[in-house]
């Protein structure tokens, strides 16, 4: 069956192929031919194709020219110096067909698969030139700033010599030369520069000569799995200090403290007695002795295994558990027990197992949950301070309307309540809220795997390269909780002044491609999100590269002592090695164990892309040994240096599977290249956390059964498939998660393009004033739908309420009975309204106008202006606009993150939070835009221009701005306004 629909899909990917090549032979063709032109003539090809394109030929049609064109430009480069990162080289380059076929798939808007060293680099050049010819942008994607410097210098090369202007973007780039680095036909930068680049555009900058992007038309991403995949978990956030809080972290963590304590002490106590019971059975000795046990010492085994089992739930990282779990006949027979509880006759003693826990942690879901022997715990401890019922939400609607029945209360009293109440409702959840979190910080975070305390702060380590993350935070207060429970200073609560993943980010633009050496096994996720095919481009030679299969042993000990064996045995002959590690921890201590058996090596953990892109280079050399987390390096490849080709080139070695099958292949992509020889293989263990957590007990039963010798490998099919087994249910699950991050952010997408649409209409405006006697309009429009909906009843016609809004709100007059005239139309009485309010508000401009003429006319003299008063008062009333756009956009967001945390909470009463989310925000959303309007009318009738009393010294008098009761631009609003601060924090 799945032989037969891989058919299917072959013969698609197989037509597609067939068409790309046809357009091969005709750029081939095409290219032969320009070789008779003179550089000129070939140069000034650039200039003919926008023309014709400007006449309306497409670019489909333009496709074989000019990739002929560009094709023809490398050949005449050839043997011409270039310097790229600071090295002299000489080009060498023309795009081979498979080059080119990957080009055809790139325009077309696919991800175009290519392995390793197949030189993706040279091929985005053909479709970066012909959608440049547009004049519209086209962006390069990079994962790495040295990448986006060295790609930009070393193709661009072509570029230039066709006339197009390039430039590079990176994390160094100051903000003042970006709008011109944005003007160039096509840009090289990260993603991350260029999602921030869109936030400052629309959420920050002042002016729209301040704005920098222009556009976003096509994309290539290069390493696209990396940045779409990996990186997807991470939204980009402008933020900066909060200006409420109420985050608890500190009030609770002693108790929290207190709390997993008492699970410890039971889980040691637990732990050390199931001990001692194996090691009087002789369970513990390196070879045990199998005798003949007697009932009550069989019972006795058996709890004590139980035992250990309730540690495994509630303290998996329990250092006797772990210990006594590298022996394997041990460890299968704790996970005896799993089994035993599984079954359904057992599920109640199962429960009662658990009873005895505080917390019940589930490892594998990365949850935990509270036992009924832990709240009582809990609130015995704090029963002086917060009860655990206090967390227990309030039913808001129920208490206002026991405030709303409650007679004895004036209307005053009753508002004074409600605002008490929300506080208090507010405070309940958020202390609810950073309780899970600081219970998350103590069960499931572990120091120094999952971050590092480095000079007093908590430092996250990435899962995917090991690196630390200096300056990025966990998201949702778990940083907070893990500062809390490490004793570190807890950090301020942050507010987001801007948000968007790169997922949404991507989608803006018109067309958008991508390359990389491994996409294939998730392209069901690029299509479904993006909206991108995957296409495998055949390499330029047949690969030649041997994978072995996978050894697998009971514990990491063999493991690594069949790793030292292959480095050894491959290192006689000279090949060079590359061995891939999961993480930071784990090549130092492959490291360790070269050391110490004398086998030089180079380990690559730096946290400089220029040095580490070095280091991989030198990798090829003969005799070498490099140890490298997986994703380091990514984008440099390694060139076999002479000799190595004849000894069998370069071996990779795994020291694990990781959890996701691409990122395997990504390490065995290393060798190989190019039609070179090479060799890859993994190496397993049980004890590997992926084996540990995703494969079913009954593997380990039945290795129990079939254990081989120490120190030999296990040999069976079954473990290949369920190794791939497990793997692809982690990819589920992360995969479910990037699309969770995603649901979320899509009913903030809807939102944040309207606020910003509106945000650019006014900073691009020319007439800010027209734009105000537009929002006024609609503002007196709806609100009379609120005192005006039908005449058939009393409550639904309120013409003097209407009036008397109208009144206090604006320095305008009405006559009493103004509305109540029978016959009148709900539009007329609008139109009445609106007339007035527009009215007073031309009034109060040209008023503002007199005083700015009169400064002018005292300063008359001392400064030529080129600006009318007219002018001046438009831009006064842009800025007054956007301060306020923004100020109500921000605190939306703040409100939208505790909404985040409180549907999350409110799934316990078995609501799809996602439903609720979408729904609260919605409503949220509509009373933002017409807060929005209001505040904007307020605004626009308090400000005031002040004429100074004796005529200022300076050179060029500025206006005054100011607000009658409160500053107008309360600048606390807008800490680090210039330069906010920049995190990408992890959703976990
Ligand atoms: P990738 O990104 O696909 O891993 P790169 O773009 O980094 O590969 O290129 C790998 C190497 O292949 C580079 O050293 C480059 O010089 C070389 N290369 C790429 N295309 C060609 C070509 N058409 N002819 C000769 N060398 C090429
Ligand atoms: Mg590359």
């Amino acid at each position: 069956m799945f032989g037969f629909l891989k058919k299917i899909f072959g013969t698609a990917q197989g037509r597609l192929l067939n068409k790309y090549w046809k357009i091969v032979a005709q750029v081939n063709r095409l290219e032969e031919g320009f070789n008779s032109l003179s550089d000129e003539a070939l140069r000034h090809k650039t200039v003919e194709f926008r023309e014709r394109f400007e006449r309306g030929e497409t670019l489909d049609q333009l496709l074989p020219e000019a990739y002929a064109t560009v094709k023809n430009v490398c050949r005449r480069l050839c043997g011409t110096d270039i310097h790229v990162s600071g090295y002299d080289q000489k080009w060498d380059m023309i795009p081979y067909d498979v080059q080119i076929v990957g080009a055809i798939a790139m325009h077309y808007g696919a991800i175009a698969e290519m392995q390793t060293g197949e030189g993706k680099t040279l091929t985005a050049a053909l479709p970066l030139y012909l959608n440049a010819l547009t004049g519209q942008p086209v962006h390069l994607v990079t994962v790495n700033d040295y990448l986006a410097q060295r790609d930009c210098e070393w193709v661009g090369v072509i570029f230039r010599w066709l006339g197009l202007n390039i430039a590079s973007l990176t994390s160094q780039t100051p903000h003042h030369a970006r709008k011109s680095i944005y003007a160039a036909d096509i840009v090289y930068g990260t993603a991350s520069e260029f999602g921030f680049d869109y936030l400052r555009d629309n959420s920050m900058v002042q002016s729209k000569e301040d704005q920098c992007q222009r556009g976003y038309y096509f994309a290539i991403i290069d390493e696209v799995d990396s940045i779409l995949i990996d990186e997807a978990r991470t939204p980009l956030i402008i933020s900066g200090p909060s200006s409420v809080s109420r985050q608890k972290y500190d009030e609770l963590k002693d108790d929290v403290s207190h709390l997993v304590r008492h699970q410890r002490d039971l889980c040691n106590r637990l732990a050390t007695e199931g001990r001692k019971v194996l090691e009087k059975c002789g369970l513990l000795e390196e070879t045990p002795t199998e005798r003949k046990l007697n009932k009550e010492e069989e019972e006795e085994q058996s709890e004590a295994f139980s035992k250990l089992w309730l540690v495994a739930k509630g303290m998996p990282h329990n250092k006797t558990l772990k210990r006594l779990r590298e022996n394997p006949d041990l460890r299968a027979r704790i996970e005896k027990w799993d089994i035993y509880y599984y079954a359904e006759q057992n599920k109640e003693e199962r429960a009662q197992a658990l009873a005895e826990l505080f917390i019940i942690v589930d490892e594998r879901s990365n949850e935990f949950e509270l036992t009924d022997k832990g709240i009582q715990s809990w609130s015995e401890e704090t029963k002086h301070k917060a009860s655990i019922d206090e967390s227990v939400m309030l039913d808001l609607g129920e208490e206002y309307a026991k405030i709303e029945h409650d007679s004895a209360l004036s209307e005053q009293e009753k508002l004074h309540r409600k605002v008490l109440l929300r506080e208090e409702d507010a405070q309940r959840k958020e202390r609810a809220h950073n309780l899970r979190q600081l219970l998350r910080a103590h069960l499931l975070m572990e120091r120094d795997v999952d971050y590092i305390i480095a000079e007093n702060k908590i430092v996250i380590i990435d899962e995917n390269t090991g690196r630390p993350q200096p300056g990025r935070r966990f998201s949702d207060g778990l940083h907070q909780a893990i500062e809390a429970k490490e004793g570190v200073t807890i950090q301020g609560e942050t507010q987001t002044y801007a948000t968007i993943t790169l997922q949404n980010y991507f989608r803006m633009y018109k067309k958008l491609s991508g390359m990389t050496g491994t996409a294939m096994t998730e392209a069901n996720e690029f299509k479904e999100i993006y909206k991108l095919e995957v296409v495998a481009i055949p390499s330029h030679k047949p690969c030649k590269r041997k994978d072995a299969d996978d050894e697998i042993y009971m514990t990491e000990r063999e493991k690594y002592n069949a790793i030292l064996k292959e480095v050894q045995d491959t290192h006689n002959q000279q090949r060079p090695i590359l061995i891939g590690t999961e993480s930071v921890e784990v090549s130092e201590k492959l490291s360790r164990i070269l050391k110490q058996n004398k086998c030089e090596h180079t380990v690559l953990n730096a946290k400089n892309h220029a040095k580490e892109a070095e280091i991989i280079a030198e990798a090829g050399k003969k005799g070498a040994i490099t140890v490298a987390t997986n994703m380091a390096g990514r984008g440099t490849d390694i060139k076999l240096k002479p000799g190595v080709a004849e000894l069998g080139g370069l071996h990779v070695i795994g020291t694990t599977r990781h959890q996701s099958r691409r990122i395997d292949r990504q390490l065995r992509g290393r060798s190989a290249r190019q039609g070179d020889p090479g060799s890859s293989k993994f190496f397993v263990s049980f004890e590997d956390s992926l084996m540990r957590l995703f494969t079913s007990p009954r593997i380990t039963v039945f290795l129990q059964k079939f254990r081989p010798p120490e120190g030999e490998a296990i040999s069976a099919k079954v473990l290949n498939k369920s190794i791939e087994t497990a793997q692809k249910r982690v990819e589920q699950r992360n995969y479910t998660m990037r699309k969770h991050t995603l649901e979320y952010d899509d009913v903030m997408n809807k939102q944040r393009e309207e606020i910003y649409a509106f945000r650019n209409e006014v900073l691009h405006t020319d007439n800010s004033l027209a734009l105000v006697g537009e929002i006024l309009d609609s503002l007196c429009a709806q609100m009379s739908h609120q005192f005006l909906v039908s005449r058939s009843t009393a409550e639904g016609w309120n013409p003097e309420g209407y009036r008397q809004w109208l009144l206090t709100h604006f320095p305008i007059a009405f006559e009493s009975k103004e509305f109540e005239d029978d016959y009148m139309q709900v539009e007329e009485i609008e139109r009445l309204a609106s007339k007035k309010v527009c009215g007073a508000f031309e009034k109060k401009i040209a008023l503002e106008e007199e005083k700015i003429t009169k400064t002018q006319e005292a300063l008359a003299g001392q400064a030529t202006l080129k600006l009318t008063p007219r002018d001046i008062l438009r831009e006064i009333v842009r800025s007054i606009l956007i301060r306020n756009i923004d100020k109500l956009w921000q605190e939306h967001l703040l409100q939208i993150d505790y909404l985040r945390t409180e549907v999350h909470l409110r799934s316990v009463g078995q609501k799809d939070p996602l439903l609720e989310f979408k729904h609260e925000a919605f409503k949220l959303f509509d009373s933002l835009s017409s807060r929005i309007k209001q505040e904007i009318a307020h605004a626009l009738f308090k400000f005031e221009m002040v004429i100074p009393e004796t005529a200022p010294q300076r050179a060029t008098p500025t206006p005054i701005v100011r607000q009658a009761q409160r500053p107008l631009i309360d600048l606390s609003l807008f800490p680090n306004f210039d330069e906010p601060v920049s995190e990408e924090p992890m959703i976990t």
